[in-house]
């Protein structure tokens, strides 16, 4: 597996690849697309850290399993071990910001839906959790105030901002320390805009987080 993507800024920081924990639904627009209600509260899952992969790498799509969609995230890096932790403990916490790709093996998701069973196998695939390289955090003014683009084939698929997330980031990190430990180098994938769909092998993406980071990189 890659390790490449665990650089601020260019410089290695030297962290392990931990899990990457996620949140379903956290855009309105995102749920209605899928039919699906508005959670009450943060509807978490959590991928493991054999997900990871460099996303500036070109990244394999499984094959066998029907249907993978893409879901262009804003992702945060952690630093510091965090339970329970305070809206200012998460805040300290973050080390960098970067942008995730979050596939899902969208037929066998609905299936396992369909039977009440959890999603694990559509989640949490090797090479499901294609990762960029982080920025500082400073670099980005208001974590809340933030374009998220993808691109695919030339063709803008999502355009969203954070400020359309119903659990803001700093709040849904303290919420996933209630009930996970975050560790140095756990990625918090904070949810998808509206625009999921299908991708395959041979897709050319296009990946930006404002003007911070852009991606170019392909599927196969
Ligand atoms: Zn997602």
């Amino acid at each position: 597996m890659s390790y490449q993507h665990r650089f601020i800024d260019g410089t290695a920081v030297g962290l392990p690849t931990g899990k990457v924990v996620c949140v379903g639904r956290n855009y309105a627009d995102h749920a209605a697309e899928l039919n699906n209600p508005i959670p009450t509260e943060p509807m978490l899952f959590i991928k493991p850290s054999t997900s990871v992969v460099d996303m500036a790498q070109p990244f394999e799509i499984p094959k066998a399993n029907g249907t993978v969609h893409f879901e262009t995230e804003m992702c945060v890096l952690i630093g510091e071990r965090l339970s329970n932790a305070t809206i200012q403990e998460a805040k300290n916490a973050i080390v960098g910001i970067g942008l995730g790709l979050d596939l899902t093996l969208r037929d066998l998701q609905d299936k396992l839906k369909a039977k009440g069973h959890p999603w694990e196998k559509s989640k949490g695939f090797d090479g499901a959790a294609p990762l960029s390289a982080f920025v500082e955090p400073a670099e980005i003014s208001d974590l809340q105030d933030v374009d998220i683009k993808l691109i695919v084939n030339g063709e803008v698929r999502q355009d969203g901002n954070s400020a359309h997330m119903l659990n803001q980031v700093l709040p849904l990190i303290c919420h996933s320390s209630e009930f996970f430990t975050l560790e140095p180098g756990d990625v918090i994938l904070t949810g998808t805009p509206a625009g999921v769909g299908p991708i395959q092998a041979g897709d050319q993406l296009e990946v930006e987080l404002a003007d911070c980071i852009k991606i170019s990189t392909h599927a196969f």
